[in-house]
This record gives C-alpha cells, structure tokens and sequence, in this order.
C-alpha cells in the first residue's frame, strides 16, 4: 500500500468531515477566495495526493477549438510539475458553454478507484459551483445594469435610494431625471452606432462627475435617472446644458450633447418613506423641462406639483368634454382697413364651457399639445367650422373666408392632408372659404414635414398663413421656400404704451422692413393684436390694409359674429 492510500485510511474521519463542510461551503455558495474553502480544498488536496487544479472556461465549443478562453487555477504545490499525470474532466452546459478542469497527482501518487471517485465528487461540486455562481453575476447584471449601455438601470437606482434612506442620508441628495435634446435629429444625421457610443460616452462622463457616492442609470431610450450629492449641483447643471463629444477621430467631427432635467432636492421634500417618491418629482419635472419652449429645467416644487395636478385633470376630462361638445368656435373678425372697414375673414379660436365658466385656449391648449389631444381638437373645430359655412352659405348668407388652428403637433402625421380635405369635402363647404394657420417650425425635421403640407393644400386650392410670424423661430427659409398665402404678424411688432426707451422706434423699423419684404415677396400680410388708432395709422403708414383685432372685435360667439355677415 503506498503512502497516499495509507493517508486516507488513517485520516478517513477527517477527510469526511472536511469533505461535508467543503460540500456544505460550496453549495452556499461562500466566496471562493474566502481563505477557509481555500484550506479545507488545500486538506482535501494533500489527502488525495493532487499537486494541482486548474480550469479552463470558454463560451462555446468554437472558442474553445480556438484556446480562447479563462483561465483560474484554483489549488496548486509548488513543487508541482507540469508533467505529472493528471485526469481532465469536460463539461458542456445546455448554454454552450464549456469548463474543463484538469487535476494532477503529485508523483507516485498512483490513485485508485476510492481516489478517482472522490476526486470526480469534488470537481463536480466545483463545477455545479461555478455554474451557480455564474448564472448569480449574470442574473445580478441583468438584474442592476442596463445590458445594451453597460450602465446601471432603475432596478439599481431603487435599490441605491433605498439604502441611503435606511442609513438616513438621503437628504443629502439631489435626484434628477433629464432627457438627451434632439436625439432624433442626431440619430438621422450620425446614425445609430454612433448615437448610442455618445449617449454612453455621456452617461459614463457623468458618471465621473458623479462618482461612487450616486449613480447614474437609464430608464430607456434616451432618458435617465440620477443621484447625486448637494454640492455637485452646479458641475452637473453645467454638463447639462452643453458637452462636446467627438464621434469621428479622423474627420475630427464633433457634436454637443444638452438635455432638459427636472431635479428634485430631496432636502425640500417633507419626508421621504419609498425610493419611488425621490424619483418621482425628478420625473415630473423632467416631463414638465421637456415639453417647456422657455427652460431646460425645472426644480421640483409645490407650484410645480400644481401645474402638474391640473395638467392630469386637463387630460383626464378631455375626451367627455370633447363628446359633450364643450368645445365652441368664436370667430374674430378680420377687417380690411384700406377704405370702409369691411370685414374681410376670421379667425376661429376656440373656447371651451365647462362647470359654468368659460376656460381661455392659454389655458387648455398648451395641455392638449403636450399629447395627440390637440389633433382632436383641431379636427373638432375645423368641422364646426364647416358645418356654420354650409349653413351660412344655404341662408344665403355672404360668407368670408375662416382660418382654422393647426398645431404643429399635426405636422408628423402623414394622413393631415386627407383628413383636412375629408372634413371640408364631407360638408360640401368649397375650399376657397377656409385658410389653415400653422406655426412656425424650429428644427429641420418639421420644416419638411410642413412644407410638404403647405404644398398639397396648395394644390387642392386651400390657403394657408404662417401664424405668430415673428416671435419664436422665425427664419426666413420658411417664407422663402414654402408657398404660403398670408403671413399673420404677430402683435409683438405693434408698440405698446408701456414700451420704454426706444422699443417702440425699433419695433416701427421691424414692422416696416417685414412688411415691405413680405409684399415684394408677393405675400399677402395681416397684422393681429391690433387695439388703437395709433396702430392702424402704423399699419397703414406701411402699406399694409388687413388688420385683426380689439380695436374691431374680441373673439366673437357664433350667433353674434354671423349677424356681421
Ligand atoms: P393665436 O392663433 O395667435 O390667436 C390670436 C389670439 O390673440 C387670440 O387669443 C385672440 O383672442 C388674441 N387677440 C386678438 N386680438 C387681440 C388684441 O387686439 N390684443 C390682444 N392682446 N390679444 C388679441 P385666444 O383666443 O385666447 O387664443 C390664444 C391662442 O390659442 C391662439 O393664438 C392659438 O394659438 C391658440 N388656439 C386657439 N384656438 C385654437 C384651436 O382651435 N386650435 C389650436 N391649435 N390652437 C388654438
Ligand atoms: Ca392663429
Ligand atoms: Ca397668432
């Protein structure tokens, strides 16, 4: 009997105590590395006479082919030698994926059949071990990381709120939700891949910023949730409003990223119970920042949660309102101003009853614009528009011609034109009474999409005007290169009595030159917001003769404004 074997018989007690708590360690799956699993396989080792283990892992049998893959040693002599005998044992997982440990005998050790099954118990264990632990880190990443950006997710951000509320520091916090700006317009103009390596370039630099005390982690697409410390308030504002990434080395082609955020500052918030409350002031604002034309960020406070609460109701009761036809055109007449004050066209705009009070459009409009609600809307009221033309038009009455609101929210949507030409056509209403108003557009995107609406209207013999000419985005691409009938100026050009300094000098000098560009163009011109003599005389004075206003009428109900007609 050699010297191996007899280890085994005199110490067999202890090999199988070791053996259970080796089996026991493993099955609850204790660290690998913990120095005690390191001694008893260390005990196990020396009593079965190997000198070393070592285990290969690859993720399929072709990188296998290939040698590529991990390689871990887990026990080792150092008077091993790599020419010692060994046994090699191969796993294939259902996943493919392939481990082969090889154990090697110190020399002389000659195993046995005893030997060679307990030696096949413990790499089996080790190997069911392994594929625990794996699935456990795979299971954890999917659990925690956003997989496609290698970042944290919401599952993470929970977790990490969580734990800074039970050790009461959360006050400490500012979480943030923000969205990445024009991330359409990007990804058409630098595809995809490109987008998505500089929204990860961008998570991770904030990430940076940010450091271990916070994390940074995706909600989808291109909005994320953050949390950070007080004090790394303004550097994050900062990286908000603009970064520069380079996409393209070679061409040195750069972008900068911005983003509109809603933050919270935890330490305004009462009491914090549930990570879900820390997130979601953040995310409210956010949605707030996101569809605001004046700001990129919006602070979690109580006005905020107001805005937001009549918002929701605004929502909620639309569609009844829609059905209870709450909704009333009024028509604000248009007069040309050249000779006799002759009422000329109007405008419809809409007003909405509801418990007894009537609700201006500032009001519910810039709601309905945040969803397709306003689409409805503006469907809703071109069709009374037709329906009071038909009926005008059969008493015999001298009909204008009526503009109707399109909101740009209209402009993606590819059925528009048929829609609107349906609606006209289903009340035999002809198309030279009705004008569309549309806004103007800020990006490239909408500026097709709009010309694209204002060239088939055209074609079907429908007029179109560019609304609020003048304020916002104006560019003068838009008048250049799309055919509009009427360009409405907005009432920003006309001077006010509050005008300081020289405002209204300047304001004269503007009017001047776009009305007489406008005409040379060939443009027909209104000007609206028109309240005093002053203002007509101005109009006049620079040639231009059609005028909405005050001065002539408010925004009239239908029985009143037909009685002009
Ligand atoms: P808008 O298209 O620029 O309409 C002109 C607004 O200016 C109207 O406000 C009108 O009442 C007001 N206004 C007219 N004359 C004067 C004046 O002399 N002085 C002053 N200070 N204001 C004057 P309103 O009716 O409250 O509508 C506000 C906005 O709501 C409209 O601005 C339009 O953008 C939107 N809106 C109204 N109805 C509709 C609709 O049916 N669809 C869509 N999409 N938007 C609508
Ligand atoms: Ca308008
Ligand atoms: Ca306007």
């Amino acid at each position: 009997m050699n010297q191996s074997n007899k280890n085994i018989l005199c110490d067999l007690q202890k090999y199988h105590s070791d053996f259970i708590k080796f089996l026991n360690d493993m099955y609850n799956l204790k660290n690998e590395s913990d120095p005690c699993i390191k001694e008893i396989l260390k005990n196990l080792c020396i009593t079965l006479g190997i000198s070393k283990i070592e285990v290969y892992f690859y993720e399929n049998v072709s990188c296998e082919l290939s040698s590529n893959g991990n390689y871990m040693c887990l026990y080792s002599i150092p008077q091993c030698n790599d020419n010692d005998d060994f046994i090699q044992y191969r796993y294939v997982t259902e996943n493919d994926n392939v481990a082969i440990y090889k154990v090697y005998s110190i020399q002389n050790a000659q195993w046995t059949d005893f030997h060679k099954n307990e030696i096949n118990t413990i790499i089996n264990t080790i190997f069911s071990y392994h594929g625990r632990i794996r699935v456990m880190r795979i299971a954890k990443q999917y659990m925690f990381e956003d997989v496609e950006f290698g970042i944290y997710n919401i599952r993470y951000f929970m977790k990490f709120v969580g734990q800074k509320i039970a050790q009461n520091q959360i006050k400490d916090y500012i979480s943030s939700v923000y969205n990445i700006k024009r991330m359409t317009i990007i990804n058409e103009s630098i595809g995809r891949d490109k987008s998505t390596q500089i929204m990860i370039q961008h998570a991770k630099t904030l990430e940076n910023i940010i450091g271990k005390d916070g994390c940074v982690c995706r909600l989808g697409g291109d909005n994320f949730v953050i949390l950070f410390k007080r004090e790394l308030l303004d550097d994050i504002r900062k990286y908000f409003k603009g970064h520069t990434f380079i996409y393209d080395e070679t061409n040195n082609e750069s972008i900068t990223i911005s983003v509109t955020a809603g933050f919270n500052v935890i330490a305004n918030m009462p009491e914090v119970h549930n990570p879900s409350e820390v997130m979601e002031g953040a995310y409210v604002s956010a949605n707030l920042a996101k569809r605001s034309s004046n700001t990129d960020e919006i602070f979690w406070s109580n006005s905020v949660m107001l805005k937001q609460l009549s918002l929701k109701r605004i929502e909620n009761i639309f569609p009844s309102a829609l059905l209870n036809e709450e909704f009333k055109v009024y028509y604000q007449p248009k007069i040309s101003i050249k000779t006799d004050y002759k009422l000329t066209g109007a405008e419809a705009l809409c007003r909405w009853f509801h418990d007894d009070s009537m609700v201006y459009p500032n009001e519910f409009i810039p709601v309905l614009e945040q969803s397709s609600n306003i689409c409805k809307l503006d469907f809703y009221i071109l069709e009374h528009v037709c329906m009071d033309i038909r009926r005008w038009l059969d008493e015999g009455k001298n009909v204008v011609k009526i503009s109707v609101n399109f909101s740009r929210k209209h402009l993606t949507d590819r059925c528009l034109l048929d829609n609107i030409v349906k609606i006209i056509d289903k009340h035999n209403v002809p198309h030279e009474y009705i004008e569309i108003e549309l806004t103007e557009t800020t990006t490239d995107v909408d500026f097709k999409d709009l010309k694209y609406i204002v060239n088939g209207l055209h074609e079907f013999n429908i007029s179109t005007s560019v609304d609020d000419f003048g304020i916002g985005y104006s560019s003068l691409n838009l008048i250049r290169d799309i055919p509009w009938d009427v360009l409405k100026i907005d009432k920003s050009f006309l001077p006010e009595l509050h005008d300081i300094d020289n405002t209204a000098a300047k304001k004269n000098i503007m009017l001047k030159y776009v009305l007489s560009m406008a005409h040379e163009l060939g443009l027909e011109c209104i000007v609206e917001g028109v309240e005093t003599e002053e203002h007509i005389k101005l109009l006049k004075d620079n040639g231009c003769y059609l005028a909405q206003g005050y001065y002539f009428d408010r925004p009239l109900p239908c029985d009143i404004f037909e009685r002009k007609l």
